[in-house]
């Protein structure tokens, strides 16, 4: 590990923006494709070729095809002990992860969503305390139209209220063909009964999918946001309203949201008083962590700015007020021993 490791390693982390499906390692999904018997091409070709893709759509069936290998509330729970794994390797003190129930039973309709999410939990419990606090955000997944995704909002807030760690929702998806819009009533729904809710935008469509995610939604988050930058007047919305953005800096460049070769806009989104944080939205499709991503971002932005990304997260978690607090006590005295000066 170089010094810039190090130092990424010493700082604890935040999670905000992180698939669970998208942090299931290629040999898992193999062997479990193998286990419950689901055909995939995905699972039976060259391993390095096992999560390959060329464009956005083609990420998005990858997505989907990684969820058909996964056939039983164990499964899910195998998953999340791997997550929690990796998660306290990187020094993760708390996350809030995408769950995405309607993939998961639009390949499945028998599955029992309920004991899946209880069997996650209770594989998170189960580390406690040295693993990191891990709570779920269910994607309505916009593919699947507005119907379908206010059927999951309804689903989310009844394990919300069974107590199965269930804090809000999120949009992910076919963005540039399910514009946020289109789920205003759904996002009203949950936001009255209680959860959190973020939405991916400005990702595969432009500014003005940003702002009525915000505007129209009510997001408190936005996944990657980076098309923000197409108006200004977005941008300003953005630091005003202190929404955070969670940036992705690997799935920008794989996904094709950030054009190849230009610096990721987080350094400018910063500047203009933009709450960013780090993520790595699905590391293992993506074959990054989330301490690359944060090496990557300090390459470009230096340590300083590193701290400043990782407390952003902190702020903008929807952990308990207590729990905040501690989080930030903690962070503190970590990174009040590190030297920020250098690049
Ligand atoms: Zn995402």
């Amino acid at each position: 590990m170089g010094e810039l490791g190090a130092f990424v390693r010493a700082l604890p982390k935040v999670q905000l923006h992180c698939h669970l499906e998208g942090t299931i390692e290629a040999g898992t999904f193999r062997e479990l494709a193998g286990l419950r018997g689901v055909e995939s091409a995905r699972a039976t070709g060259p391993l390095e070729a096992t999560y390959a893709f060329a464009t956005f759509g083609e990420f998005l069936l990858t997505f989907a095809e990684v969820c058909k290998a996964l056939r039983r509330p164990e499964d899910y729970a195998r998953v999340a002990r791997e997550y929690v794994a990796s998660a306290q390797t990187q020094n993760v003190r708390y996350a809030e992860l995408f769950i995405s129930p309607s993939v998961w039973t639009f390949f499945h309709p028998g599955l029992d969503v309920s004991a899946t999410v209880r069997a996650m939990r209770d594989a998170f419990e189960a580390a406690r305390p040295d693993g990191p606090q891990v709570v779920l955000i269910c994607d309505l997944t916009r593919n699947f139209g507005v119907e379908r995704a206010f059927e999951t909002a309804r689903l989310a807030v009844r394990l919300a209220q069974a107590d199965l760690g269930i804090v809000g929702i999120g949009l992910g998806g076919d963005e540039a063909n399910f514009p946020p819009a289109l789920y205003a009533e759904p996002f009203a729904y949950a936001r009255a009964h209680g959860l959190r809710t973020v939405a991916h935008a400005g990702e595969a469509a432009g500014a003005s999918s940003v702002r009525d995610a915000v505007e129209i939604l009510g997001a408190e988050r936005i996944g990657h946001g980076v098309r923000a930058l197409e108006d200004p007047a977005v941008v300003a919305l953005l630091a005003e309203r202190e929404v955070a953005l969670e940036l992705c800096p690997t799935s920008n460049r794989l996904t094709g949201a950030v054009p190849a070769g230009a610096p990721h806009p987080i350094a400018e989104l910063d500047r203009r008083g933009v709450r960013c944080t780090i993520d790595a939205d699905d590391p293992a499709l993506f074959s990054t962590t989330l301490e690359r991503e944060y090496e990557l971002v300090g390459a470009q932005c230096g340590r300083a700015s590193l701290v400043r990304f990782a407390r952003n997260a902190i702020d903008a978690s929807f952990a308990s007020t207590g729990r905040k607090a501690a989080l930030r006590a903690a962070f503190e005295v970590a990174a009040g021993g590190l030297e920020t000066t250098r690049p």
